[in-house]
């Protein structure tokens, strides 16, 4: 018996995987191409806010199969006797709920089984996608401003930060990309000013661009929030500086690496 008034938690549930087919595939530039997804997996799919994101999971490299969800008595999952596909963090770009239709941006930059399923994906393919997106980046309406970091991979969730920003709060949006093919139209509002870093092919690692800029800055006056999302050994001095150059608390800053040099399928748990 439960003794005290508490309210017994109910179990997180997981979300079965979607099965889903790709509907429309687009080359936003050179690196970047939207994928659309639609179909009856769809049915039922939500979002919450901005920046949130899901897990795609792929076909074997080696054999191309995709392993596909199986319908059990508690809905649909992966077949328990076989291995989990591969897959790997995005950000649900933007979602549709009249036409049921999501669309995922996937940075081409090479070598990665992500990178390189999106090179060649095309309509009528098929793709599994976990049930439910995570990781809402709920804003802060009382705030005086904002600071918004990224590279390639953080630009879809970037961009669906200033689609939810209220006018009335002025935010400076700091994007490293390889070159001016790779500049992307964000909403416009008048009180946003997007600044553009490129990178070129001389940089070692990504972000160093993106560092500098951000050193540079001086807070604006008021409480505001920083938010980052590029390579994680970026995203970490990226932190450190606006916590011990800026005095910021670390409560304002939103910092997660979206992946990390030199190393596959990094978690997306690691909120700097
Ligand atoms: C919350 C979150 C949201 C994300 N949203 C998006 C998104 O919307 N679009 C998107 O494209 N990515 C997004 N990413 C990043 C994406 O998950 C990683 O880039 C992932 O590693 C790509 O998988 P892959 O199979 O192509 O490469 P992996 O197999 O994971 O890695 C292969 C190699 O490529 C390197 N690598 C990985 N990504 C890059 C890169 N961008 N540039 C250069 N080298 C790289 C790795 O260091 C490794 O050496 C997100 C990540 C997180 C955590």
């Amino acid at each position: 018996m439960n003794s005290s008034n508490e309210t017994p938690r109910t179990p997180r549930r997981r979300s079965p995987p979607r099965l889903v087919n790709i509907v429309g595939v687009r080359q936003l530039s050179p690196r970047t191409v939207r994928v659309k997804f639609g179909g009856e997996g769809l049915k039922g799919f939500e979002t919450k806010g901005p920046a949130e994101h899901l897990r795609v999971f792929f076909p074997d490299q080696a054999s191309g199969k995709l392993t596909l969800p199986v319908l059990t008595p508690e809905g649909y999952s992966f077949p328990e006797d076989l291995e989990r596909p591969p897959s790997r963090t995005f950000t649900t770009r933007t979602w549709n709920p009249e036409t049921a239709e999501l669309e995922i941006d996937f940075v081409l930059h090479g070598e990665g089984l992500a990178s390189q399923w999106a090179a060649n994906v095309k309509p009528g393919d098929q793709a599994v996608i976990s049930g439910r997106p995570q990781g809402t980046y709920f804003l802060d309406y009382d705030a005086d401003w904002y600071i918004l970091a990224g590279d390639e991979t953080a630009l879809p969730a970037i961009a669906t930060i200033i689609e939810a920003l209220p006018a009335s709060i002025p935010a400076q949006v700091y994007l490293e990309v390889l070159d001016n093919a790779e500049e992307q139209e964000l909403p416009s509002l008048p009180l946003v000013q997007v600044f553009w870093l490129h990178r070129g092919l001389n940089q070692a690692v990504p972000g160093q661009m993106l560092l500098s800029a951000l050193r540079n800055i001086r807070l604006p006056e008021g409480n505001g929030h920083v938010w980052i999302g590029c390579e994680s050994s970026v995203v970490l001095s990226a932190k450190r500086f606006f916590i011990e150059d800026r005095f910021l608390d670390e409560t304002r800053i939103h910092a997660q690496g979206y992946w990390q040099h030199g190393r596959l399928n990094h978690p997306d748990h690691d909120v700097a």
